[in-house]
């Protein structure tokens, strides 16, 4: 089976985590440090707040910017169940925007689901593309609404040539099968000196200097055992989105002539990182999306499904009360279309082209 993500701990993470473990520094330390010098670096921001997974990210910057009761969030139906969580767990309501072709969310949706409540839009940059940042940032300064980034499949994705991650809070996950990985970890990024310090606060029980409370806070500390995993990461991490984007363009050219398959793009100026390479199936190929998936697991093909449903399409959602079910027909018909095939830095030539013949063969071109 070629997988659809692979982990793979290079000789220099050893070391490292084997120096943290020797140095009896477990806890966050000076490798979360180095770990958040690296992510603001990358984000092109100011200052990274490292955290213990990306949903804890999330909940931090919604915190940090004080949404919550009363408030109205903007995201994308068409994203991890995540996404939506972290909004409710806030205590803010939930509204969606449909997403466009490029399976990110639509401008146009979000002025459309702005209300007196509205507080803050949460675009997702899906599959590692980011979502049309200029027109939401005009949106949002124009309705003087917050902007929080989920970028947790999007580390180092540039619009014009400029990171994602400074648009306001932006939050990345660095779980295990995301472009950059320490297993579990997070982060938020901002160029907002006083937010930094807020979420730094929050992070650690609300602590300002040693059993100084300033507000009630959380446990979302990052493990300086943790960080360690993913500091050669970055050193490699040009060459890794090369390797992904030229598989994307190794996919694209070997499978552009076939009518069943609507193919993904970058729209102008907006450089995807290539998280996923996702496809969306058309009527023309005759078999169900999952009829396809199934085909290509036969055929050792580890194709994945990101994701099955609207968000508002399940009960716990549908019903929840600060959930507001706006009917999305693009991301509906995305979540019934939609494919991701390999595309990750370890495979080899010969295997993107195996993904490709075999994606033909299943669909007989
Ligand atoms: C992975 C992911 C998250 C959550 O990150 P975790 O580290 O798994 O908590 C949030 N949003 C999106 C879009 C994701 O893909």
């Amino acid at each position: 089976m070629i997988p659809i993500s692979r982990v793979k701990v290079d000789e220099a993470t050893e070391v490292l985590v084997l120096d943290v473990l020797r140095s009896g520094q477990l806890a966050q330390g000076p490798m979360v440090a180095r770990f958040e010098a690296l992510c603001a670096e990358m984000a092109g921001t100011k200052h990274a707040v490292a955290v213990n997974n990306g949903t804890t990210a999330l909940e931090l910057a919604l915190q940090a910017l004080g949404v919550g009761p009363g408030d109205e969030v903007i995201t994308t139906p068409f994203t991890f169940a995540a996404t939506i969580n972290a909004i409710v767990h806030s205590g803010a309501s939930v509204r969606f925007a449909d997403v466009t072709a490029d399976y990110t969310i639509d401008p146009a949706g979000i002025e459309a689901a702005i209300t007196p409540r509205t507080k803050a839009i949460m675009p997702v940059h899906l599959y590692g593309l980011p979502s049309d940042m200029k027109s939401i940032s005009a949106i949002a300064e124009r309705h003087r609404l917050l902007i929080i980034e989920d970028a947790a499949q999007s580390h180092g994705a540039t619009i014009d040539g400029v990171p994602v991650g400074g648009y306001g809070l932006a939050c990345f996950s660095f779980y295990a099968t995301k472009n950059l990985s320490t297993g579990e970890g997070g982060a938020v990024t901002t160029n907002d000196d006083s937010l930094a310090a807020r979420m730094r606060v929050l992070r650690n029980q609300g602590m300002k200097a040693r059993y100084e409370y300033e507000m009630p806070g959380h446990n979302y500390r990052m493990m300086d055992l943790v960080a360690a995993l993913a500091i050669s990461q970055f050193a490699q991490r040009e060459a890794m989105e090369q390797r992904r984007r030229g598989n994307a363009e190794r996919l694209s050219k070997g499978l552009s002539d076939i009518a069943a398959l609507d193919l993904p793009f970058e729209p102008e100026g907006r450089r995807s990182v290539w998280h996923q390479y996702t496809v969306s199936l058309r009527p023309e190929a005759g078999m169900s999306r999952d009829e396809f998936v199934a085909a290509l697991h036969a055929k050792d093909v580890g194709a994945g499904v990101y994701y099955p449903k609207a968000a508002y399409d399940y009960d716990c959602y549908r019903h929840h009360p600060l959930v507001q079910v706006e009917p999305c027909p693009m991301s509906e018909a995305f979540a019934s279309s939609v494919v991701s095939l390999p595309v990750h830095q370890h495979l080899t030539d010969d295997e993107v082209d195996i993904i490709v013949a075999v994606t033909r063969e299943v669909l007989g071109c």
